[in-house]
């Protein structure tokens, strides 16, 4: 069984806004978790937006009650800073014990360790990346790559028993400037549950059929809602290029793979609670799939790729 939690829900940058707490205001992050052999529960991340700071203080005392592996790894779909700009803050980068791959795309020639470590310079940032007592280890990522997370949470071209077999797409600029974005499908192969994450794209009339064809047969479909119809077109302020999608697009993207469940992710950050709430009455009961509006704080468990568990486990900064 995995399980899957939300941190942070929001595209291009965090808000802090009373009318946007429910939904959340954190940047996108997103964590698979399965419990392996030795009866850790092992952390696949995905992004390191602002919601990895609180997810970072929960596996803190996750650790320290031996509930979680230590060794665990961060996929990133690109390096826009909405997907990056938690990770300055992330508690286990300042335990030793932790053993952190970072995965990222090939297109930008060097390892995702590099471009962080330029993030990380004083004086726009007190503590630089090489004094972080983490172990960090990189690895690079292309298209069309199919590799496993071993029983340890180590990410391995091929194990027995993989906990994970993960899928990696990109797409190039104009789908998402301009390096464009990864994309991922990570398999249970215990249950054969399929969770395809797609943001940062811009999908196509029609469809994207590369999408649709990597999403073919998965369960769930987490998929880029940045716009409205209206807000894509808009003559005065159209939104075409900007590499993201409407909530029709990944319906259509949905509809066409097939999935069970299609969750939106990457909202606008001008999209507050109420008008978040009028996107679901809009649009859920209307497909053969189930629309669920991610939140921070959704869990979602699965087996056999359905959800058999909803859960609200909120971690805020407090503690
Ligand atoms: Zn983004
Ligand atoms: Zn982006």
């Amino acid at each position: 069984m995995v399980s899957l939690q939300f941190y942070g829900v929001r595209g291009s940058h965090p808000v802090a806004d009373a009318k946007m707490a429910r939904y959340g205001g954190n940047t996108p992050c997103v964590v698979l978790l399965k419990t392996n052999r030795a009866g850790l529960k092992v952390p696949v991340i995905l992004d390191a937006g602002s919601g990895l700071i609180p997810l970072g203080y929960c596996m803190a005392s996750k650790f320290f009650t031996h509930e979680y592996s230590q060794i665990f790894s961060i996929m990133f779909t690109h390096l826009h800073p909405d997907h990056t700009e938690g990770f300055n803050f992330f508690t286990p980068n300042f335990f030793s014990f932790c053993t952190i791959y970072l995965m990222g795309m090939q297109t930008l020639k060097r390892h995702v360790g590099i471009i962080l470590k330029e993030k990380m310079v004083p004086p726009t940032f007190p503590i630089e990346y090489k004094d972080l007592k983490s172990n960090k280890e990189h690895r690079i990522l292309h298209d069309g790559q199919v590799f496993h997370i071993d029983q340890n949470g180590r990410p391995s071209a091929k194990t027995d028993q993989p906990l994970f077999i993960i899928h990696v797409m990109q797409a190039f600029a104009p789908s998402h400037p301009q390096q464009g974005a990864l994309y991922y499908k990570i398999v249970d192969p215990d249950d054969n549950t399929a969770i395809v994450c797609v943001w940062d794209i811009e999908s196509h009339i029609g469809g994207d059929v590369r999408v649709i064809n990597f999403a073919q047969g998965a369960d769930v479909l987490i998929h880029d809602t940045m716009y409205t119809d209206e807000e894509y077109v808009n003559p005065k302020t159209p939104v075409q290029g900007f590499g993201h999608s409407t909530y029709s697009m990944a319906i259509e993207n949905a509809e066409k793979s097939g999935v069970k469940y299609l969750i939106p992710f990457h909202y606008n950050p001008r999209h507050n609670d109420d008008f978040l709430d009028a996107v679901r009455k809009k649009y859920q009961n209307k497909h053969a799939f189930s629309f669920i509006m991610s939140y921070e704080g959704l869990e979602l468990t699965f087996d056999k790729g359905n959800i058999i568990r909803q859960a609200d486990v909120k971690q805020g900064f407090s503690p």
